[in-house]
């Protein structure tokens, strides 16, 4: 556990949630008795249970953001949502800048591939979608709900899909198949998974961090290629990788850590 000076004590965070990461943030934060409020998007019906109050829904674009950190007196604002959450990350950015609200990252590095891997990188949905042209193939779609209307484009192709919920409108394809996970997923499942729906290529996004390593390292046990989406742009901010660095910011008055 960090140990936490007088700033952090009275801080009143705004934790940019949806992660695993987040959530051990709050974990954490819970430990050593630090508030704060956790903010979700609301696209999951169940989120996981924080030990922090929690906010739902979207703020209303970077206005709305720089209006609830000031009507909330929010102290300090922590973006600890997913890589690929890159509009958020924009907009947190945007609204630290007009509050004067001091701004961290928890970030977690990319996947980088080990021998054994046979990664197509390309830069974005599209090009993935691209990329799926021409013959019928087997595919795991690893690539979160809000794209799969994207892969319609190429109905030719079975698709194996993990999702939280159930979808709540018919999926866009004619041939696929919805396994309702919300994880820890581990590498023998994953790659049991893959083998019992004989999957011959993976689409992935390069999220990073150890939650959802697990298919990456079942691909290469079963040497399928994988196409991987790399990160989306976001702009310059400090960034962490460690809750207990984020409670050290804290605990130093956000100031610059040199990170
Ligand atoms: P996004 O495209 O960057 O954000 C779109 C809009 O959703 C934002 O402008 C904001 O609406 C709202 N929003 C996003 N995250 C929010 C949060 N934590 N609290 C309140 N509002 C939020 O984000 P996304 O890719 O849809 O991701 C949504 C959530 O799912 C995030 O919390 C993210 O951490 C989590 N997640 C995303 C992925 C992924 O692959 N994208 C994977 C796992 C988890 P307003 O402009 O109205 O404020």
């Amino acid at each position: 556990m960090v140990s936490q000076g007088v700033s952090a004590i009275s801080a009143n965070p705004l934790i940019l949630g949806g992660t695993t990461e987040a959530t051990a943030l709050c974990r954490a934060m819970g430990e050593a008795g630090l508030r704060g409020t956790v903010s979700f998007a609301g696209r999951v019906e169940r989120p996981r249970r924080q030990p922090l109050p929690q906010r739902v829904g979207g703020f209303g674009g970077v206005d709305g953001l720089a209006r609830y950190l000031k009507e909330n007196a929010v102290t300090h604002l922590i973006d600890a949502t997913h890589p690929f959450a890159s509009q958020m990350s924009r907009n947190a950015v945007e609204a630290a800048k007009i509050t004067g609200i001091p701004l961290i990252a928890m970030t977690r590095p990319p996947w980088v591939p080990v021998p054994g891997d046979r990664w197509t990188r390309v830069p974005g949905t599209g090009a993935a979608v691209s990329a799926l042209q021409g013959a019928s193939r087997r595919v795991l779609l690893a690539v979160g709900r809000q794209s799969l209307q994207d892969f319609a484009a190429n109905p030719q192709h079975f698709y194996l899909l993990r999702v939280v919920d159930p979808p709540v409108a018919p999926l866009p394809f004619p041939d696929c198949e919805a396994i309702l996970d919300r994880g820890p997923f581990e590498e023998p499942n994953d790659r049991a998974l893959m083998q019992r729906f004989a999957i011959d290529l993976m689409v992935s996004k390069n999220s990073g961090g150890p939650a959802a390593y697990a298919k990456i390292a079942a691909a290469r046990a079963l040497g399928l290629p994988v196409i991987m989406i790399d990160r989306p742009p976001v702009p310059a901010r400090q960034e962490v990788g460690t809750p207990e660095a984020v409670i050290a910011w804290l605990s130093h008055g956000a100031t610059d850590l040199g990170v």
